[in-house]
């Protein structure tokens, strides 16, 4: 019969065994876990009805959006490090990214990952936008004159887009602007927006015709107005205020 030593070392060498065995599995498994996921839609994808059509959400989201998780992971894939930071981080250090090709996926993928991730969010059904806080009606009507004159302001930024990209409201050092970028640039992306246009932005209007030509076909003014019914007030409140 073997001593108890003997069976608890034979014990501890089986276990060490096994956490060797998971050791050597850890680096896939800890990169799989840092994959970026597309994330649920916070409402049903008729939700945004008659704005924004459920057809539109649904290819938008598990088409479009979905597509450039895939591709932002093919990047994670390439430069398994970089999954580990938080995408603000290397969207905001894309000039440092060496791989041209890695940092072309970054910019059109992890931008449209990031993008679409605020769009979702930064909209709701129109019953449950929320109210715009004072601090924030404020600072809109000091930056902009009125709430009316920044939509006003806003939607030019969003039809003058020449092609796909993005209309910005945007934070920097408390101060609120309007800017525009192209496909999925965004002024989070420090060394390729314009300096003075880079910041966090607070809500962002997606102006791809993929956004709304099924409902809108080439009448991109009338999207930008129905959106105005969606954009959850109450969450971009509290965006900035903790910005
Ligand atoms: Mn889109």
């Amino acid at each position: 019969m073997k001593s108890d030593i003997e069976m608890k070392r034979r014990e501890f060498v089986k276990v060490g065994a096994l956490v060797a065995a998971g050791a050597a599995l850890l680096p896939r498994e800890a990169m799989a876990s840092e994959l970026a996921v597309l994330p649920d839609l916070p409402y049903k994808f008729v939700a945004l009805e008659p704005y924004i059509d459920g057809r539109t959400m649904e290819i938008h989201h598990g088409k479009h959006h979905a597509a450039y998780v895939a591709g932002l992971n093919g990047a994670y894939e390439k430069m398994p490090d970089l999954a580990k930071k938080p995408l603000e981080d290397v969207l905001a250090a894309l000039p440092a990214v060496a791989d041209e090709s890695v940092r072309m996926i970054l910019r059109n993928h992890g931008g449209g990952h990031w993008n679409h991730a605020l769009f979702w969010k930064t909209m709701a059904p129109a019953d449950k936008v929320g109210k715009i806080s004072e601090k924030l009606a404020a600072a809109i009507s000091a930056a902009f004159g009125s709430m009316e004159e920044f939509k006003v302001k806003f939607g030019e930024a969003a039809t003058k887009r020449f092609g796909s990209g993005w209309a910005w409201l945007v934070v920097k050092d408390g101060k609120l602007m309007i800017t525009s970028t192209a496909n999925q640039d965004n002024p989070l992306m420090k060394g390729l927006v314009p300096d003075g246009e880079v910041g966090v932005p607070l809500l962002g209007l997606d102006v791809w015709e993929h956004a709304y030509y099924l409902k809108y076909q080439n009448k991109r003014a009338d999207y930008i107005t129905a959106w105005w019914n969606v954009v959850n007030w109450g969450l971009v409140s509290e965006m900035y205020e903790g910005a």
